[in-house]
C-alpha cells in the first residue's frame, strides 16, 4: 500500500473515533449517542452539534404530580374527592390529604 493510503486510512480512522467520542455527548439529549454518531459520520460532527443543540434535554429531571392520598387505606387517588372512595364504601369517612407524587 502506499503512504498516501495508509494516511487516509488513518484519517478515516480517526474521524470515525472522533465521531464515536462525540456523539457520547447526545447520551443526555432526547437525540441518544447513536442517532447522533450516524448524524455526525455522514454528515459531519458539526451538523451533528446542531442537531444536539436542537435536540431537548432527555425528561430525565423529576416533576411533581398532584396526588390525593387516604392515610386510612393508603390509596393513592389522582383526582380529587372529598373523602376517599374505598373508606366511604365501609362507611368511614376519610378525607384525603394533599400529596406530591414524585415523578420519573
Ligand atoms: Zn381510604
Amino acid at each position: 500500500m502506499e503512504e498516501k493510503y495508509i494516511w487516509l486510512l488513518l484519517i478515516v480512522a480517526g474521524y470515525i473515533l472522533f465521531v464515536y467520542f462525540f456523539s457520547r455527548i447526545g447520551n443526555k439529549r432526547e437525540i441518544g449517542s447513536r442517532r447522533l454518531f450516524w448524524l455526525s459520520l455522514f454528515l459531519t460532527p458539526l451538523l451533528g452539534f446542531a442537531f444536539f443543540i436542537s435536540s431537548h434535554h432527555r425528561k430525565m429531571i423529576p416533576y411533581t404530580e398532584e396526588r390525593f392520598k387516604c392515610e386510612d387505606c393508603g390509596y393513592v387517588f389522582s383526582e380529587e374527592h372529598d373523602y376517599c372512595p374505598f373508606c366511604e364504601k365501609e362507611g368511614r369517612l376519610n378525607a384525603l390529604k394533599q400529596v406530591d407524587m414524585f415523578m420519573t
